[in-house]
């Protein structure tokens, strides 16, 4: 019987079985921010600890850092502090520091890909929920918490329950605009923000096997809010060239020797899967969120469920999806006014995210609508500097966007890009909860950063495929 990728990996940096059942995990790469690092260096410190890998250990900031301006001291003396703090626990335990001044930083998971870092057949932790990012490039990425970044400071591993594997199969051709946030988001309505409970995805087909590493990405770094622990994508060509000369990528005979032992890596043909999902990629449409988690969403061209669709013990959640948006069952999801537009963050916040948008906003000439707040924020320093060579920036700021310095900004708001009071945001993110964008009162709709600028330029939701034409 054959394997799955993730059985593969699992076991190769298996270091043994814990008394308590789980198992001890070698950790490959461990990617650290401003966030969740300070408390578990300090931790190292309490008990006289050394980081065991620095060489394996990546730090950048993405979380707090302002959009407006990098320049430092910030104005915000907490997010300043927690930068200085960062800096000190880089240098003291030699931690490269992906810094804005050496024009490397971002989010953290788009310099991971973006440097070559992330690698098939990797192991690879994070102090972000989003770190499913990387499993794009065929890894075990997963998020983790505060005291187990300390745990794999101080020993490059991770205590693991082993996952069961689910296989969603996304076969045909999706049709002119739906984008991969609309498969992952389709994928989360149909299983359910707990159907991932225990499970690692592997994420196959033709719609996966044709995607891009960054469409591949979109739709892993969801993963995660479907209640799968990590999901992933074999490594194919499609991985390979994308890795080819990157900073971190192994170069010359190193990079073919590399390549074999990623191929190695890829599930078997006769893999045994703990369940198997099988979609069609017609079946989806662009899909807008309308409530509070990422589940409850409707194709664009859809209305907002009534309760009575719903299992009894998840109708409490929708009525207070239903009281907290302020929306009624039954009443159309496009046609929503909306007043803010973010396009950005780890899920969507990638140059060809930005590419397509720009394409059509070009084509059709729209405009952001007067009143609406419209932000276009890089997922990293190199993705803008790659915008602006483009001469992106400038249609966005000619359409009425503003164009923004890199970072996590209003998909979680830690920094100033806030929402105010019960404004109503169309944004590229991936989470819709309670008060996500910084507002305790505040709206979030998730959909495509094409659907975004669709709801920017129309000032309410709506299909872009007929707000630009796509055919
Ligand atoms: S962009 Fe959002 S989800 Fe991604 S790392 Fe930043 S805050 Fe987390």
């Amino acid at each position: 019987m054959g394997k799955s990728l993730y059985q593969k990996v699992f076991e190769q940096h298996t270091v043994r079985e814990l008394p308590s059942g789980q198992c001890q995990l070698l950790i490959g790469l461990h990617l650290v921010h401003e966030v969740t690092s300070p408390q578990a260096f300090a931790m190292l410190r309490e008990r006289g600890l050394r980081v065991l890998h620095p060489e394996r250990t990546f730090a950048t900031c993405d979380h707090i850092i302002p959009t407006k301006s990098q320049l430092r001291p910030f104005a915000d003396s907490m997010a300043e502090q927690m930068l200085v703090e960062l800096e000190r626990n880089c240098e003291q335990y030699g931690i490269r520091y992906l810094s804005p001044q050496q024009g490397e930083q971002g989010i953290v998971h788009v310099i991971g890909p973006e440097l070559g870092l992330t690698q098939p057949g990797m192991t690879i932790a994070c102090g972000d929920s989003h770190t499913s990012t990387h499993g794009a490039f065929g890894a075990i990425a997963l998020g983790i918490g505060t005291s187990q970044v300390r745990d794999v400071l101080a020993t490059q591993t991770l205590a693991m329950d082993k996952l069961k594997v689910r296989r969603i199969e996304v076969d045909g051709e999706l049709r002119p605009g739906v984008y991969a946030k609309d498969v992952i988001l389709y994928i989360i309505n149909r299983l359910g923000v707990q159907g991932g409970v225990g499970y690692a995805y592997e994420y196959a087909g033709s719609v996966f096997d044709r995607f891009s590493m960054e469409e591949r990405m979109t739709v892993c770094n969801m993963s995660i809010e479907g209640g799968a622990r990590c999901g992933y994508v074999n490594p194919d060509r499609t991985t390979y060239e994308y890795l080819r000369g990157r900073e971190f990528t192994p170069q010359g005979g190193a990079f073919e020797r590399a390549l074999a032992y990623w191929d190695s890596t890829r599930s078997d043909p006769d893999a045994r899967y703990d369940d198997v999902v099988r979609m069609a990629a017609a079946d989806i449409e662009p899909v807008v969120t309308w409530g509070i988690t990422p589940a409850q969403s409707t194709p664009v061209s859809g209305t907002i469920p009534e309760t009575s669709v719903f299992p009894a013990d998840e109708r409490g959640l929708i009525e207070e999806a239903y009281r907290y948006m302020g929306f009624e069952p039954g009443t159309r999801i496009a046609g929503k006014k909306v007043d803010v537009a973010f396009i950005g963050s780890c899920t969507n916040g990638r140059f060809s995210d930005f590419e397509e948008v720009v394409q059509h906003l070009r084509r059709s000439g729209r405009r952001v609508k007067p009143g609406v707040r419209a932000l276009v924020v890089p997922g990293s320093q190199q993705v803008r500097k790659r915008l602006i060579e483009a001469g992106y920036d400038k249609v966005f700021e000619q359409a009425g966007f503003e164009f923004r310095e890199a970072g996590c900004s209003m998909c979680l708001a830690m920094n100033p890009d806030q929402l105010v009071g019960r404004e109503l945001c169309a944004s590229s993110s991936n989470r819709n909860f309670k008060g996500r964008q910084g507002s305790p009162t505040g709206r979030t709709l998730l959909m495509s950063p094409v659907m975004v600028a669709a709801a920017a330029v129309s000032g309410e939701v709506a299909d872009a495929r007929e707000v630009f034409s796509i055919a």
